[in-house]
């Protein structure tokens, strides 16, 4: 691993260790405004056995995320606004660029620190939204820096590592959805140039994105023997001031913060060397970005405090034994992601802890197994922490709601845990 980078990310920050925030609560009753206990909020998640460099890492994202409170996050989900102070923070402190090649400007660190990012920033009250406000510029690149030849990573990388620019992912097509292998949009050659027609939907963040990472037709389904062939990736310009592109945005029921979008492109004109690696071999580069998830849950704080029949509702075993459990299968999501993360990163020849004896079948069961798990016991945590604040709970003054809105996601996207059961039972069950 490289170390130097990182401490060459870390080394602003202070050694000690940042102090948990304090939050004032208030509890709104029908007389006015009552005060309720204030919580000073702890760090949840039990992190022995992680690296140094994974803690530094939790560190200073800590650091950076506790300049965006509960509020920030209420309000830019309220007024469904992107948070591009955070971005630019997280930019301006090297950390887009967490696991891009050093050369480039990035860190060359694993999917592991990335991954400690992406948790470190839900967990500190930005929840799924935080983390997704900027995952595409950390995962749906890994293809290109993967992929791309030496002078495509240059020009396409450094603006992103800067954040001057941001990317969009688009795959999902309405009329195909999981079957992705069934697309649609067409990426048709002309001379220097392809045009791009066809449709896609749900593709977060396209209204502050300059480029888009693309899964398109090169060859029509009916031509190919079978269908993951014709598929081609490219690292497009999406810059909706030119003719053929349109982006519509969809209201939804949570992440407003980020928003979600119809895209519609007519004869879209890019040049030929958006094209990354080989016509036709897209699905399989596509399959170099896999996306893990974790939650927060911060119930306990208020089941300490609330008192209802004269004690704490959390001294009631109804109350803490749901929470405990829900803390504990957090627990276990946590390590089957780091689990996942590591072996992804070993798998990976260009990574100091690269292992040959890693198969992509092992990869693709330990990140398969961990994203169901993951969203599972997240929508369980803030399921359970909305229950327990009563009616507070469904207050957006108190977060959760929030939180509980925005975790149906990891259950659907990218793909649901319905398509990864199939995917156990058949290719390791073998039903
Ligand atoms: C907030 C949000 C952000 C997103 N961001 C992006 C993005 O940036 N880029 C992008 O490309 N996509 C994005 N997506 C799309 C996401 O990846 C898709 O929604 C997801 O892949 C599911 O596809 P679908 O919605 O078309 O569901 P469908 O494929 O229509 O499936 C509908 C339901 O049927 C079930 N189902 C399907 N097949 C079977 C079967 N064989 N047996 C049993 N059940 C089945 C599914 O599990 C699901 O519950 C986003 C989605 C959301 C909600």
């Amino acid at each position: 691993m490289c170390y130097s980078s990182l401490y060459r990310l870390s080394r602003t920050l202070s050694q000690s260790c940042i102090k948990s925030r304090t939050l004032t609560a208030h509890h709104v009753s029908r007389n006015g405004r009552r005060s309720f206990a204030a919580t000073a909020r702890s760090r949840l998640m039990e992190m022995s056995g992680f690296s140094e460099e994974q803690l530094a890492v939790r560190e200073a994202i800590f650091k950076i995320c506790s300049n965006f409170s509960d509020d920030y996050w209420m309000e830019h989900d309220l007024t469904e606004t992107y948070p591009h102070e955070l971005h630019a923070a997280l930019a301006k402190d090297g950390w887009i660029g967490i696991a891009m090649p050093e050369e480039l400007g990035g860190s060359g660190l694993g999917i592991s620190e990335a991954t400690m990012m992406l948790q470190s920033i839900a967990e500190s009250g930005a929840g799924l939204a935080g983390a997704q406000s900027i995952h595409a510029n950390v995962y749906a690149t890994q293809p290109v820096a993967k992929f791309a030849t030496a002078e495509q990573r240059k020009r396409f990388l450094t603006k992103i590592i800067s954040g001057e620019w941001r990317t969009c992912f688009g795959v999902t097509e309405p009329n195909t959805g999981l079957d992705t292998l069934k697309l649609k949009t067409m990426a048709k050659r002309d001379g220097d140039h392809y045009n791009i027609t066809g449709q896609k939907i749900w593709i977060s963040s396209a209204q502050v994105a300059t480029k888009m990472v693309l899964l398109a037709r090169t060859t029509p389904l009916e031509d190919v023997k079978k269908p993951s062939q014709g598929l081609s990736m490219f690292y497009i310009d999406f810059d909706l001031t030119q003719p053929g592109l349109e982006a519509k945005k969809i209201r939804k029921m949570g992440g407003r913060a980020v928003d979600a979008n119809q895209v519609f492109f007519d004869n879209y004109r890019i040049p030929a060397d958006s094209l990354i690696g080989e016509e036709g071999q897209g699905f399989k580069i596509l399959h170099c970005s896999q996306p893990v998830a974790d939650e927060h849950d911060r119930a306990s704080d208020y089941a300490r405090e609330r008192i209802v029949f004269g004690r704490p509702i959390g001294m009631n075993q109804g109350i803490q034994h749901p929470l405990a459990s829900a803390y504990m299968h957090l627990e276990a999501a946590k390590l089957a992601t780091y689990h996942a993360a590591r072996l992804y990163d070993s798998s990976n020849p260009d990574h100091p802890a690269y292992d040959s004896s890693v198969t992509q079948h092992a990869v693709g069961v330990a990140c398969n197994s961990a994203k169901y798990l993951a969203a599972e016991a997240a929508f369980t945590a803030c399921e359970r922490s909305v229950m327990s604040m009563g009616g507070m709970g469904y207050a957006a003054e108190y977060h959760v709601e929030r939180y509980l809105r925005e975790v149906f996601v990891p259950r659907i996207a990218p793909i649901s845990r319905v398509i990864i059961s199939i995917f156990s039972s058949r290719s390791l069950l073998m039903l």
